[in-house]
């Protein structure tokens, strides 16, 4: 798949329609993401965070291609200068950087309504051959539903490449749900396992799922 088709997915939030979709491409990290002429630019500062004297004070920039699969990194010193001749100390820094970080993956989420969020399969940056090989993964969506004494959360996780949807579901009183990567279910949770439920619309979606649950 060519990352475009997967940007392409979705240009406005499925649950509140907001056109607010950030991309990132690392859920743990410093980054800043931008679409430069066919390629989507990320420049990652390689400052350790916990670490101030682990990495040298410079930034890489990663820059996915929207046409085909290709890759290219550039480096860049404190001051936002490229680096003509790249330091092989430089290399191993972001090596070492890329083996710490959390997988990479390309994720957009709503940052209007914070319900949703997409995610592709794991990205290798391979360093020597610069094509990226990555598919349409998981899509997540988080519905809320206000009832007369509490709040009926419902989240719809569905696996694209094992063709599952996975529904997640519980009552609470509380409705403010920090909802994104690295989301933690309470305890009381309950979980269902199912075929692949296409999303089609949030209330017809939402309807659809009401009608397979039973709350304790
Ligand atoms: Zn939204």
């Amino acid at each position: 798949m060519i990352l475009s088709e997967f940007l392409d997915r979705y240009n406005s939030c499925p649950l509140c329609n907001s056109k607010r979709l950030s991309t990132y491409i690392l859920s743990n990290r410093k980054q800043s993401v931008e679409y430069i002429d066919d390629s989507l630019e990320i420049i990652l500062s390689l400052r350790s965070e916990k670490n101030k004297t682990l990495f040298h004070d410079y930034k890489v920039g990663v820059y996915l291609s929207l046409k085909d699969n290709s890759f290219n990194i550039k480096y860049f010193d404190r001051y936002c200068k490229e680096y003509d001749v790249i330091p092989t100390y430089l290399i191993n820094d972001f090596k070492k950087y890329l083996k710490n970080a959390s997988p990479l993956k390309i994720y957009k989420e709503c940052t209007s309504c914070y319900k949703f969020f997409t995610t592709t399969t794991e990205i290798n940056l391979d360093l020597k051959k610069s094509i990226i090989d990555t598919d349409v993964n998981i899509d997540h969506f988080c519905f809320i539903t206000k009832t007369d004494s509490d709040y009926k959360i419902i989240i719809l996780n569905n696996f694209y490449i094992r063709s599952e949807s996975e529904i997640v579901y519980w009552r609470t009183n509380d409705s403010i749900i920090e909802f994104g990567f690295g989301f933690n279910y309470p305890d009381n949770c309950s979980k269902l396992s199912l075929s692949l439920i296409s999303f089609i619309s949030k209330e017809k979606t939402q309807e659809r799922i009401n009608n397979l649950l039973i709350y304790s």
